[in-house]
């Protein structure tokens, strides 16, 4: 808030933290009972129901549901900034109630062996050799797919499953934009902080929107007696060549100890999701035509939720295609 830090939790789930979240600056009584009231809204009808509402920006959702300038400076835009890399609260406010309503009937989480465990996974029921790593596509003709390396792939179906830009340039489909994000990953063992919250800047006080103590959270992620923490900076700042002394300026602002920490990495990445501005549609078509389909965040919401649902529905495309041929 730029007088320190306060918890805000939601009550249903974390009772005891209804005192702090009651008396956290962050917003007023009745904003606190408007988000009570707009999660209520969220959690009711089928997510399909969610995306078919009546759509605006986010920012503009949340004026229109009458929430101060006050907490959707110090509680909304540095939450969602880091959720839609989105410091503006410009997306498609059919996006933000669904992550609202996950985020209140789920729990957040983390794989224990990193977010390469979700494609090891998916990846475990396939036949032993049936996926090529860091093979770049280079073209997708009509009836084959090309790699960097020259080699020509040919199959019945093809489905690329890249992200926007990059599908965009194989198979010539309008480009769904780039949000960009950087994470900068900190050793914080010698002043820790300690907590399983994710700290929010309330104060606008940097291009850092939030932090999180990664290792408190899954103790995997660091090897025993060390901690990390991740700093998350969404949005065009993310691009900046500063970044990093003005993170390490704002967290000095945040936690004067963290001088001493160690940065182990800076990971830019200038697509980090599509734009998804309104109008958002989250059923974009799958199936190209003459054997090509296209499936990813681009194509439904930006999310690993998102990503997956195009995937299964590019997979019934291609079954359906593959078996109405067989039987013509
Ligand atoms: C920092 C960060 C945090 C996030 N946190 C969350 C979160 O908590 N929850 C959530 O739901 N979502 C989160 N997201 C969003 C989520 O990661 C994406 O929406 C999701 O990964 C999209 O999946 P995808 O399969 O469409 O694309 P990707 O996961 O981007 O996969 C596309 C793949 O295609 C490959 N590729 C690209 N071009 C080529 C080519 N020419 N030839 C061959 N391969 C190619 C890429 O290397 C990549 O492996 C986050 C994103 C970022 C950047």
């Amino acid at each position: 808030t730029g007088r320190g830090f306060c918890t805000v939790g939601d009550p249903l789930r974390s009772p005891r933290d209804l005192p702090s979240t009651v008396f956290a600056p962050i917003g007023s009584i009745p904003d606190k009972l408007r988000l009570l009231k707009l999660i209520a809204s969220v959690r009711r009808g089928s997510v399909p129901d969610l995306l078919r509402r009546k759509e605006s920006s986010t920012r503009a959702r949340l004026q229109n549901f009458g929430f101060s300038p006050r907490i959707i400076e110090r509680f909304f835009q540095p939450l969602f900034a880091g959720i839609q890399l989105d410091p503006d609260l410009e997306v498609s406010s059919r996006r933000f109630d669904v992550i609202l309503r996950m985020l209140a009937v789920g729990e957040s989480a983390v794989p224990a062996d990193g977010m390469g465990a979700l494609s090891k996974e998916l990846a475990s029921g396939l036949h032993e050799g049936s996926v090529r790593c860091n093979e770049a596509v280079r073209e997708v003709t009509e009836n084959a797919v090309i790699l960097e390396s020259g080699e020509e792939l040919t199959g019945r179906a093809v489905v690329v499953a890249t992200q926007g830009p990059s599908a965009s340039k194989l198979l010539g489909l309008p480009d769904p934009g780039s949000r960009p994000v950087a994470a900068i990953w900190f050793d914080s063992t010698t002043a820790p902080i300690h907590n399983r919250h994710i700290l929010l800047d309330g104060a606008q006080s940097g291009p850092m929107k939030n932090l999180a103590v990664l290792s408190d959270v899954a103790p995997s992620y660091a090897p025993p007696g060390k901690t990390l923490c991740v700093a998350a900076v969404p949005g065009p700042s993310a691009l900046d060549p500063h970044l990093e002394d003005a993170v390490r300026k704002q967290l000095a602002g945040w936690h004067p100890q963290s001088r001493t920490w160690e940065t182990i990495r800076v990971d830019v990445i200038p697509h980090g999701q599509p734009l998804q501005l309104p109008p958002l549609d989250p059923r974009r078509s799958v199936r190209l035509g003459a054997g090509r389909y296209v499936c990813g965040d681009h194509r439904d919401t930006a999310s690993i939720q998102g990503a997956l649902f195009s995937g299964r529905r590019a997979a019934a495309a291609v079954l359906a295609d593959l078996q109405s041929s067989r039987t013509i």
